[in-house]
């Protein structure tokens, strides 16, 4: 039996994690479950579930889930803040913790879980951009096992030759091809792109997903973000690391190999595949997921990224080249920034110039502890809230 805490139970990984989970209650049982806000729909997954540790954001939400539990019959411990999230990512019970809060916010309690020695499923990739090599190492040094969740680095570890997927380079791999859907606004007149709202943006064409990675998907800061996820999951410098656009999102990603080969993972778009993958590694479950019929599917696209279009792009490749915290400054100021544009703040082609404006003028350092990066991230916000504040909102 396995033991698992559900970081960011209520989003849609955390709903799609649940998904798998019930349809195998012989092999996993769910020891804690976290949401942030969304108490109601936490209540009725604690009823479902029957977790012995649930964590909400305040005190406030504590006292209704408590009061919404104990009104079902349910006697889940409740607890709130940062602290207890991490407490529920590490707590001896505990054998593998699904990390799918959203944004910096879920750094703190995914670097508990791999501090103490847990199996990983990592869907929370701002965690891994700020932190870089500080998340590896403790990865490493205490035991931990990481599995990528994201679906083109769950991809890249089922094409990789050996388990862990490290050192792509001493197995015989030539470059790394991450697939990206191009998100809704590949084809729509750039100029345009000032007008479009926050609703637009989160119409991914085949993806159902949170609304900040919707956002980060039509920018392509997302495939920016994973470019700098691949760099650190896999070991691969910024020139093995290929964005290839790929409209149907049927080929999760590719890893070419110096002999000419090319190994690729397809499949649906559906998250639940390369959760049952990670959740029951080196083994495999079913995940409800249909089969892939390639003959409807029929035709399978690709093209190159043109940067002038997704300047989010160019500006992830530039942190990941600049190293230090500049991936943490670049992460920090997209949440801010994206942020802004969900709350109608600002323009969607104005997201791009808020990270440009912080990576010029916030200085990035040496990535030397998490304390360090902390005070980058704190201060890229408040360069991007200033900047917006002065510049750009309404
Ligand atoms: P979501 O917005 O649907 O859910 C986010 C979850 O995090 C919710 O449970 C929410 O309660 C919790 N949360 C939000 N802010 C919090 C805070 N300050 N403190 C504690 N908890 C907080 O997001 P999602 O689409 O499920 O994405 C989650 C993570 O997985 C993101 O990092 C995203 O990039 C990554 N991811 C998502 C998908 C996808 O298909 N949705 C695919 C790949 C990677
Ligand atoms: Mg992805």
């Amino acid at each position: 039996m396995q033991y698992l805490t559900i970081l960011g139970a209520t989003g849609s990984i955390g709903v799609s994690t649940l998904d798998v989970l019930a349809r195998h209650p012989e092999q996993y049982s769910v020891y804690a479950l976290s949401a942030h806000s969304r108490v109601a729909e936490l209540a009725a997954q604690c009823l479902q579930f029957r977790p012995q540790r649930a964590v909400v954001g305040t005190a406030d939400a504590a006292l209704e889930l408590t009061r919404l539990l104990r009104g079902q019959g349910v006697d889940t411990q409740v607890e709130y803040g940062v602290d207890a999230l991490c407490a529920i990512a590490s707590a001896p019970q505990v054998t593998g913790v699904m990390a799918a809060i959203v944004g910096a916010a879920g750094l703190a309690p995914t670097l508990a879980a791999a501090r103490a020695g847990k199996k990983v499923l990592l869907a929370n990739k701002e965690a891994l951009v700020m932190s870089g090599q500080l998340f590896i190492d403790a990865v490493h040094d205490n035991g931990a096992v990481l599995l990528p969740i994201d679906s083109e680095h769950n991809a890249i570890f089922q094409c990789m030759p050996h388990a862990h997927g490290r050192a792509p380079g001493a197995a015989g791999v030539a470059k790394i091809v991450l697939t990206a859907s191009g998100g809704p606004f590949l084809t729509r007149d750039v100029e345009t792109l000032d007008a479009v709202t926050p609703d637009q943006a989160c119409k991914h064409p085949t993806w159902a997903m949170g609304r900040k990675i919707s956002v980060d998907s039509a920018t392509m800061m997302n495939k920016g973000l994973e470019v700098i996820e691949a760099h650190w999951l896999f070991g691969a410098p910024a020139e093995q690391i290929e964005v290839l656009i790929h409209p149907q999102s049927v080929i999760h990603s590719m890893v070419s190999y110096i002999d000419g080969s090319v190994l690729a993972q397809l499949g649906n778009p559906d998250m639940r595949t390369p959760i049952a993958h990670a959740l029951a590694y080196p083994r495999r479950i079913a995940s409800g997921v249909a089969q892939l019929d390639l003959a409807q599917v029929a035709t399978l696209q690709f093209e190159r990224p043109d940067f002038r279009r997704f300047p989010c792009l160019a500006l992830a490749f530039d942190a990941l080249r600049a190293g230090g915290t500049a991936p943490a400054l670049l992460n920090a100021a997209n949440e801010v920034a994206v942020q802004a544009f969900l709350d109608e703040r600002i323009g969607f082609r104005h997201i791009d110039r808020v990270i440009a404006h912080v990576i010029e003028t916030v200085p990035h350092g040496a990535a030397s502890s998490i304390e360090a990066v902390m005070e980058q991230d704190r201060l890229a916000r408040a360069a991007a809230q200033a900047y917006i504040a002065q510049r750009l909102a309404a």
